[in-house]
């Protein structure tokens, strides 16, 4: 064999391998979890039912672990940044969503008949989670909240969720350290609106009665892109469920 034969296979034999590691990465399920929940949090994908069974892991890692956290935090520490360079007026309102925004679900989430939304819905045991009113605070969404009121901005909670558990919701907001509010909007049952026309339909009555959206926070898309949905809005992750 010639020295260049020898060098061309050394060439070829590296190559293949480097080829093989990049080829091995792309297909480690872990990447393409974090793909999805990429496409999740860009609002690419959408109408998603359950979190993809592969996925279960990963997402369990991510809720739990310091990354979600991390993100909340980046997320709370723009708007708290944003929040103080606003010339408050007094009807400045900002919008907060209840669940995985001021409240997390996480401890209903990590059951394993729940599995972070791996497992289909399951109504009757979200409302009994719901019923309990056991949810913590997202600690950087209570800082935000906290920041909000400090400077005078009168905080506004709108959630989708069910108008039926209003007193337990409301002990749950003040237990978990979010004492005031001008209004807390929950949804009727027999309300048949999608969460986009719910909540834009109520800003506008805000908007309405001379109030200015100066912030809105929550964790899905349709809390944040209907008609005039502030003048800054923030998202918080969630890649556990979807809600149009
Ligand atoms: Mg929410």
């Amino acid at each position: 064999m010639t020295k260049s034969n020898i060098e061309y296979r050394d060439i070829t034999s590296k190559n293949t391998e480097v080829i093989s590691q990049v080829v091995e990465t792309h297909c480690f399920p872990q990447l393409n979890c974090r793909s999805w929940r990429l496409a999740v949090e860009t609002n690419n994908i959408r109408d998603w039912t359950k979190v993809p069974t592969h996925c279960l892991k990963y997402v369990s890692y991510y809720m739990l672990g310091k990354q979600y956290r991390l993100e909340c935090e980046a997320v709370a520490n723009a708007a708290i940044e944003y929040a103080k360079s606003i010339k408050v007026g007094p009807h400045d309102v900002w919008i907060f969503d209840i669940d995985e925004t001021a409240l997390s679900n996480l401890p209903y989430f990590s059951r394993p008949d729940v599995d972070f939304g791996a497992c289909p819905y399951n109504e009757t045991l979200a409302n009994e989670w719901d019923s309990a009113g056991k949810a913590p605070a997202i600690p950087a969404v209570l800082e935000v909240y906290k920041t909000v009121v400090s400077l005078g901005i009168n905080p506004v909670f709108l959630s989708g969720s069910s108008q039926k558990y209003r007193a337990v919701r409301k002990a749950n907001l003040i237990e978990a350290g979010y004492t005031s509010w001008i209004l807390l909007i929950l949804k009727e049952d027999n309300d048949t609106r999608s969460a986009v026309e719910f909540k834009t339909s109520w800003i506008k009555s805000l908007i309405t009665s001379e109030y200015r959206i100066v912030g809105n926070i929550g964790d899905q898309w349709s809390d944040l892109i209907g008609e005039n949905p502030g003048a800054r809005t923030f998202k918080v992750p969630n890649p556990m469920y979807y809600i149009a």
